[in-house]
């Protein structure tokens, strides 16, 4: 499998996140010339120099994917410095407050779905345009969650997001599907360690709740005892499963949403 993407350039955006620098190590291992956009340029910088220190150095773009019009500049800018884009791992992504929907903030609500939701359409518009233009098929794989599955408790605004994103695959595989352009999603469930999960942990014991402990390492074990597998999932686990749907072994594969779960 070392030369499944040998130079195929991929971007990949939330590339300065945990996920996204997970993917890009293995994309890159595999042969992929990658680049990386996110909105945190200090994350950005710090994913490009790890990814140095392994041989090669992506181009990084800062960018925020709210901004339609930034986006389709980024993206256009993207291609004129590497080359035409094959692949999208379409990542980036907001986890939003932890609180019951009656006591939800609304203006929470509304930023989890413009860059969770939002965001993530502006990128595969963009994108998708120029695979297009371009024609050469594509790959797209969105980051959606098993939030957007089960409806975690507390978690309003990012359950409905991932869910859209799973509505947003859907569509876009049979859109896209004319243009030999496959559309999946993964849906990663409990991943650490990291930052997503010691925020969630944390949050989770600090909202007043029936499904929760109220003490971080409590409630830690209650998600992992959820886990058939008993433990939480790798980022490297997330990463090999991206770059199967993003690569010819998933060949006649669209529209699914693949669950990163444990069980
Ligand atoms: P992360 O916070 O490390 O990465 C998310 C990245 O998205 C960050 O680098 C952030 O700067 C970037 N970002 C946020 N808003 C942006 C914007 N407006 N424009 C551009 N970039 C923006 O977390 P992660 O775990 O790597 O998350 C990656 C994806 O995986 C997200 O979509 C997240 O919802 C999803 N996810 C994570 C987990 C988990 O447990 N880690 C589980 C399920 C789904």
């Amino acid at each position: 499998t070392e030369s499944r993407f040998q130079a195929r350039h991929i971007l990949i955006t939330g590339g300065g996140g945990e996920i996204g620098q997970a993917a890009a190590e293995r994309l890159t291992a595999e042969g992929a010339h990658v680049s990386l956009l996110d909105i945190d340029g200090d994350k950005l910088a710090a994913a490009a120099a790890r990814l140095a220190e392994l041989g090669n150095a992506p181009r990084t773009y800062a960018c925020d994917i709210t901004d339609a019009a930034a986006v389709a500049d980024t993206v256009a800018q993207v291609i004129d410095d590497g080359g035409p884009l094959v692949g999208l791992f379409n990542n980036a992504g907001y986890q939003g407050a932890f609180a019951p929907v009656q006591d939800y903030p609304g203006d929470d609500f509304a930023r989890v779905m413009q860059i969770n939701v939002v965001g993530a359409f502006n990128v595969l518009q963009r994108v998708s345009r120029a695979m297009i233009t371009a024609g050469r098929g594509g790959a797209v794989v969105n980051t959606a969650s098993m939030a957007g599955l089960s409806g975690p408790p507390n978690m309003p605004a990012y359950g409905t997001s991932k869910a859209a994103i799973i509505g947003l695959t859907q569509t876009a595989a049979k859109d896209l599907a004319p243009h030999d352009i496959r559309v999946n999603a993964v849906s990663p469930g409990f991943i650490g360690p990291g930052f997503m999960w010691e925020r969630q942990v944390e949050q989770q014991a600090s909202v007043a709740s029936p499904y929760y402990a109220d003490e971080p390492d409590a409630v830690a074990a209650q998600m992992i005892a959820s886990v058939p597998m008993r433990r939480y999932g790798r980022l490297d686990e997330i990463a090999s499963a991206v770059a199967f749907l993003l690569s010819d072994d998933a060949s006649y594969m669209t529209g699914t949403n693949l669950p990163l779960s444990g069980g």
